[in-house]
């Protein structure tokens, strides 16, 4: 696994630093002590975001937000949401988030949801919905869900995890996902057809009014994945920038997820899944009245939750209002902007597709890598892209800083003539992107993503090791 600077990840930078432990100590240790080594770690680690030349990760980054968002924590994150005896609040909060997240994405009341762990939680419990719908409803048994290629992954693992066969759509010119290819996949096995508002990969929004009537006039599914621009898409189209219909005003969607712990500034953890109606969101629920441990009911893939990120959304959500959203959002879109047309200055990179707040662009010529090694060398932490490789950058609110798209757009020139005359012939930050796309290539990441992954569970090797 490549880290920004294109080297594998050092897992265990702190292994010379701090006290590493096996196991339990017989004696508990000083709290404060405690305190002081977490804090010590995360101002190392903020540092990196607070020079706001990340791309997305970090989308608030106001620290008195973020202590705000802490305190409402506090209070709750000791008690579990699924205790709504001991916890009513839980209801209280949940529900008014579910409504609120409805009525921005312009839900009519028969509109209803639940809140998730996370975007890949709301993209699992629809496909499970689409799933045993189709097989009560239809006695679907090889049930299959049509995807653009540029869909986020997340819907991978929920294929992987509910036997599910995925058809992957090409891309039209436009980089959106090709409608009519969608139209000619459709089968009396297809429980639904997925579009993203917009992609994680290029920013772009999918032509979700045509495929909202395909799945429309074939009587199955439509899920917007809106976990990206969910929050941020309706203050756009507020203000005046030409945001294609995506959300329950297209009367075909069925369902949507906008993730609160992206351009919701809640805090990580929490995501808002829709359904057109109740009859649908049934289909996801899980009830199990005959264990031995009681009667038992949840609505979606977890179980037990902290009750404090529910209220840390809720906080985020009231406290911003609609007038911050949009005013935030007016940022985030001249920042995107600006950085769109110094993109779109230079004749050896391409733009892909209409961006809106994340632009994503490509070299016909150079190989982008190398201008992203540039890049990095400046601080910048943008997203390299595979399949064609691109680079993108998704603007959030420490990037709308005076100066840093003037920053980013002069940096990109002298990255541009770098790769021109690159140091290296291989570029560092491209390191394992040309094993992709393969199936010798394939394995060979495969092995390494094992690896990487049993490696990130082991505690610090001892120093020598490592
Ligand atoms: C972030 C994102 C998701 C979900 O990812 P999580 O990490 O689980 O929140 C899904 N779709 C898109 C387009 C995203 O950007």
């Amino acid at each position: 696994m490549a880290d920004e600077d294109g080297g594998l990840i050092d897992f265990y930078p702190y292994r010379n630093r701090f006290p590493t432990y096996h196991r339990l100590q017989p004696e508990g240790r000083d709290r404060q002590s405690i305190l002081d080594e977490l804090a010590t770690m995360a101002a190392e680690e903020d540092r990196i975001a607070d020079r706001g030349r990340v791309s997305g990760s970090i989308y608030h980054g106001g620290r008195d937000h973020y202590a705000f968002l802490t305190e409402a924590f506090r209070l709750f994150a000791h008690a579990n949401v699924l205790q709504r005896d001991m916890y009513p609040s839980a209801t209280k909060l949940e529900a008014e988030i579910v409504a609120m997240t409805a009525a921005m994405l312009h839900g009519d009341d028969k509109v209803c949801g639940v809140v998730t762990f996370g975007g890949t939680e709301s993209l699992i419990d629809p496909m499970l919905a689409y799933r045993d719908r189709g097989r009560i409803e239809k006695g679907i048994t090889e049930p299959e869900v049509i995807v653009p290629v540029t869909a986020h992954v997340a819907l991978d693992k929920a294929a992987h995890l509910l036997g599910i066969k995925l058809l992957k759509a090409p891309l039209a010119e436009d980089w959106r996902v090709d409608v009519e290819w969608v139209r000619r996949h459709v089968t009396p096995n297809t429980v639904a057809i997925v579009g993203s508002a917009p992609n994680y990969a290029h920013g772009v929004i999918d032509p979700i009014e045509q495929l909202a009537d395909i799945a429309s006039e074939r009587g199955i599914g439509l899920h917007v994945d809106g976990c990206l621009g969910g929050f941020i898409l309706p203050w756009g189209e507020r203000l005046g920038h030409p945001v294609p219909r995506f959300d329950f005003r297209v009367p075909g969607v069925t369902s949507l997820s906008a993730d609160t712990h992206k351009y919701g500034y809640a805090l990580k953890g929490t995501s808002v899944l829709l359904y057109r109606d109740a009859a649908l969101r049934k289909y996801q629920y899980f009830t199990n009245p005959d264990w031995p441990g009681g009667i038992y009911f949840s609505p979606g893939l977890s179980g037990s939750r902290s009750g404090g990120l529910v209220a840390a959304t809720w906080a985020a959500m009231v406290s911003l209002g609609e007038g911050s959203y949009v005013e935030i959002a007016r940022d985030i879109f001249r920042t995107a902007a600006a950085i769109r047309d110094g993109v779109a200055s230079m004749p050896e990179l391409e733009v892909i597709g209409d961006p809106t707040f994340l632009v994503a662009f490509r070299s016909p010529e150079l190989n982008i890598y190398h201008v992203n090694d540039r890049l990095i060398e400046k601080g910048w932490r943008l997203n390299a892209l595979q399949l064609p490789p691109a680079l993108h950058f998704c603007v959030t609110r420490p990037n709308t800083a005076p100066g840093v798209a003037e920053a980013f757009v002069a940096d990109l020139h002298k990255a541009v003539e770098y790769a021109k005359h690159p140091a290296r012939e291989e570029p560092k930050s491209g390191a394992l992107y040309g094993l992709g796309g393969t199936p010798e290539g394939n394995d060979v990441l495969n092995t390494l993503f094992t690896a990487a992954l049993d490696a990130m569970y082991e505690v610090a090797p001892k120093d020598g090791r490592g």
